[in-house]
């Protein structure tokens, strides 16, 4: 059996590696770092004898705002213990304890100081490097036979065939203008996959980062910050609001803030800087009070899959950021998602070569049918676009106006359409979704929309 995994951050490179009996090509770029390099805070698993799947699953749930697809959310926290343990059978080094992050009842974000998705990602390239054989290269899109993904053409014509195609490649915040993204995770994967007959769903649910530089490009600041002491305030040193509440709701009290002309400022007087090379580096530069604002971070939508990674693609699976599996809800509980990466990369392994799963069809709400547009791309006219009107607070009209400038964008604007399209139809507000029109959650929109995209010729 001959697997293609399409991308080199943590989801492709440790689903590679937990095949047994298949031969892996890898198709990543030479320089893909992803969004795992920049992991700092960790990763969420109930390891510690005082702590609980069960306590995790409820943390998840409150987060995702009751959103959550529970049989995902159990699965993933349940499989929690097992993959970390894994990782530290096959030599990974974590931190001796745990560290807490907002949103989590107890510390459980087992961490390599604030290096964790760097140390990860060098020690996931060294294990896989004699397992796999690595194309450094873009994938451009999928090949479909008979209604079924039989491979990947890469970016110089080249047709790369295989049993199964594993889509890893991240999500799609750098579309915003500000972001804690490397600028390639515009979502290329996740169009490419919608393009060859996926639903995608949860779009309009992006999770903006509430403690980000204001420099360029902006530097995250980790939510262990807030979790070892630190606080946001105003100029005068108040605070604006407790740390630790979930990030759609910080994020949303210092947006507020600057829109009314105020300042936010991380302050980090009481934090043992010690423990966070980073931070001590952002605070050298900036003073123990560092000045902060929101950043598109984290896409909690992406490809529809099952608990075992399936889409409804006969042929291709999802994993990591790129892939939705509904666990995260309406907004992903911090440090959740290295661990998605794990536990589903592990699962798709297994599915992959067992057949486990059947490949499913999805209920949703409502199916939004999307045409695709060819035309230019251009990124930064599109971050500026989602940066005004698709941004922390969202209201009908900007949205509208969002859809009207994007419809006249080609290639990844189509996505970026997409996100606003959906975040149109959500009239009500949960987890990382807020429209000022209809800021309260609705019984009439809880359930997923589908987009689905198709090309006339
Ligand atoms: C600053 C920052 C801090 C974070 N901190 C944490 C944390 O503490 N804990 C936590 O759980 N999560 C954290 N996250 C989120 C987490 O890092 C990501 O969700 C996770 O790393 C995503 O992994 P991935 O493998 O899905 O995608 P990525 O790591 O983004 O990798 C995507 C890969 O796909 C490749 N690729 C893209 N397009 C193509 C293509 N067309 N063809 C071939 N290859 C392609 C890229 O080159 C890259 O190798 C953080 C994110 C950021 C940005």
């Amino acid at each position: 059996m001959k697997v293609i995994v399409v991308g080199g951050g943590i989801g492709g490179l440790w689903t590679a590696l937990n095949f047994r009996r298949a031969s892996v090509v890898v198709v990543a770029p030479e320089k893909s770092d992803g969004s795992t390099f920049r992991a700092q805070g960790g990763i969420a698993a109930a390891l510690d004898p005082h702590d609980s799947p069960l306590l995790h699953y409820e943390d998840t749930l409150r987060a995702g705002g009751y959103f959550n697809d529970r049989k995902a959310a159990m699965v993933l926290t349940h499989y929690g213990p097992m993959v970390l343990n894994r990782l530290v059978q096959m030599g990974f080094r974590f931190s001796p304890k745990p560290h807490l992050e907002g949103g989590h009842s107890l510390p459980r974000i087992w961490n390599v100081g604030d290096e964790t998705g760097k140390r990860l990602l060098l020690f996931l390239r060294d294990k896989v490097k004699d397992r796999v054989e690595w194309i450094k290269s873009r994938a451009t899109s999928l090949l479909k036979e008979r209604n079924r993904i039989v491979g990947v053409k890469i970016d110089n014509g080249k047709e790369i065939t295989g049993d199964a195609v594993i889509l890893a490649t991240g999500g799609y915040a750098a579309l915003w203008k500000r972001t804690t993204n490397p600028s390639e995770n515009t979502g290329e994967g996740i169009l490419m996959a919608a393009l060859s007959g996926a639903t995608l769903s949860d779009l309009e649910f992006m999770q903006f980062h509430p403690t980000v530089t204001l420099t360029d490009p902006p530097i995250l600041l980790t939510e262990a910050l807030r979790g070892s002491g630190g606080r946001i305030v105003n100029e005068d040193g108040e605070d604006i609001v407790n740390p630790l509440l979930p990030r759609d709701v910080v994020s949303r009290a210092i947006h507020r803030y600057l829109r009314e002309g105020g300042r936010a400022f991380l302050d980090l007087e009481r934090v043992n800087l010690e423990r966070f090379p980073l931070a001590r580096e952002v605070a050298q530069r900036f003073g123990l009070r560092v000045p902060i604002g929101p950043a598109a971070h984290y896409s909690i939508g992406g490809v529809r899959t099952d608990v075992w990674g399936r889409t409804d693609v006969v042929g291709l699976w999802a994993v990591g950021e790129c892939a939705d599996t509904g666990s995260h809800g309406a907004n992903r509980l911090a440090s959740n998602s290295l661990l998605e990466a794990l536990v589903f990369g592990y699962r798709i392994a297994i599915d992959v070569e067992e057949d486990v799963s059947q490949w499913p069809e999805f209920s949703f709400l409502k199916i939004l049918n999307l045409i695709y547009q060819e035309g230019n791309v251009d990124v930064k006219r599109i971050g500026e676009i989602l940066h005004r009107w698709v941004g922390v607070e969202r209201e009908r009209d900007h949205l509208k106006e969002a859809i009207k400038q994007l419809e006249k964008l080609g290639g990844i604007g189509n996505l970026a359409r997409g996100i606003a399209e959906a975040a149109f139809w959500r009239k009500d507000s949960r987890g990382a979704h807020f429209r000022k029109d209809h800021p309260s959650p609705s019984r009439e929109f809880f359930g997923r929309l589908g987009v689905r995209f198709r090309i006339i010729r």
